[in-house]
């Protein structure tokens, strides 16, 4: 076909309506997903909303209780894990702590029974793609630090050759320095060896770095599949928008003459269009820290608010900022601005402000 205008490719896996009950209770809920080839797809959620149970049976540890799971057009919903052409790396990493760093790696190699020689070449090449230095194949893995553990183990993962990889947490037990560095080599793995990663983790954070798409879960529902730009800068509901990062929310009814009035902050407002195109009597506004601003003189916003600094935290090179704005009945609300640091106000508190923001900036969100 014409450049730019082929097919995209068939999912290499499909979900179809997949429900997982346990007794009464149901931890996913018809679920519908197509993940493609060589993709990074993160799967984030608070506690509990069944990121684990998705995971457990897209890799054969359970079965679903409804719909189907199919890896390349074949159904899999009852296929045991160690006949599908996956691999899970999980937080323990489960790795046998008497063996070599080599042994480790080099174990699904022994099990297919591939000879020593050839075995012992292909773990030194895993170790180079997972970037653990050549003297460390016969070190015992148990003197390895959590770093070096966590690349031992994505090293055994990659020696399955497998076509998925499932990742359950693997960085969540490591500093923050570490697993900042470990987060950009695994997208980097991911990039070198083309194969196709699902990721699942509640930090957002994680997903933002790494992911080329991303699926937001809640109390068993995919809620939102996208990149990392459309979960941030196009939330679909207030739950997203909130999960993804700081937000202000002000509550607005339709007045009679098509115009928006704030609820739970008096004054009128001036706001984008929902996304899906459905017409609101009654929305939120939600609007990021970073897109708000502090008016001058003769600035002019789609819409404004007065109020007072009363809190400021240095974000390093930005900085935030507490509004307290009057809400009328309802007391006050407070509003965060953030600012990159060359933008700051004079510091301290208790300054009189407007707050400013452009309708183009700012979500409409139904619920
Ligand atoms: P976390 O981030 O805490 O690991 P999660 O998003 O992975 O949470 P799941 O572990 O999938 O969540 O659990 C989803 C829901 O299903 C929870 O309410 C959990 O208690 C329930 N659940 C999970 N496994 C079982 C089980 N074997 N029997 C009964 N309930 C279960």
């Amino acid at each position: 076909g014409a450049p730019g205008a082929e097919t995209p490719a068939a999912p290499i896996l499909q979900l179809v309506g997949v429900r997982k009950t346990f007794g009464g209770f149901t931890a996913v809920q018809g679920i519908d997903l197509d993940v493609r080839e060589g993709e990074f797809l993160t799967i984030v959620g608070p506690s509990g909303s069944g990121k684990t149970t998705l995971l457990r049976m897209l890799a054969g540890m359970d079965t679903p209780s409804e719909g189907n799971i199919t890896l390349h057009g074949e159904l899999i919903n009852d296929i045991p894990p160690n006949r599908r052409p996956t691999c899970l790396v999980f937080q323990s990493l489960a790795l046998f702590p008497h063996k070599s760093v080599g042994e480790n790696i080099a174990f699904p190699l022994k099990v297919k029974g591939v000879d020593a020689a050839a075995r012992k070449a292909r773990a030194l090449e895993l170790m180079r793609v997972v970037r653990l230095p050549e003297d460390y194949f016969d070190k015992n893995v148990m003197k390895c630090s959590g770093g070096e553990r966590q690349r031992v183990a994505l090293a055994r993962a990659f020696a399955y050759d497998p076509e998925v990889l499932f990742f359950d947490e693997p960085l969540s037990a490591l500093d923050y320095k570490l697993k900042k560095a470990l987060e950009k080599e695994l997208k980097d793995l991911h990039r070198e060896t083309g194969k196709t990663f699902i990721y699942i983790t509640h930090s957002l954070e994680e997903a933002m770095v790494m992911s080329d798409r991303i699926g937001v879960m809640r109390a068993g529902r995919l809620v939102q599949v996208g990149t990392p730009e459309e979960i941030y800068g196009a939330p679909v509901d207030r739950f997203v928008s909130e999960f993804v990062g700081e937000v202000n929310t002000i509550r607005v009814k339709r007045e009679a003459d098509g115009g928006w009035a704030g609820v739970d902050v008096p004054g009128r407002f001036t706001l984008a269009p929902p996304r899906d195109g459905t017409a609101l009597d009654e929305a939120f506004v939600v609007v990021r820290p970073e897109f708000m601003r502090f008016l001058g003189p003769g600035d002019s916003a789609d819409n404004r608010l007065e109020g007072i600094v009363y809190n400021e935290y240095s974000l390093g090179s930005r900085i935030q900022y507490q509004i307290r704005v009057d809400a009328g009945a309802a007391g006050e609300k407070v509003f965060l601005v953030e600012l990159s640091r060359s933008r700051a106000l004079p510091p301290g508190t208790d300054r009189a402000v407007t707050l400013g923001w452009d309708a183009a900036d700012a979500f409409t969100l139904g619920s």
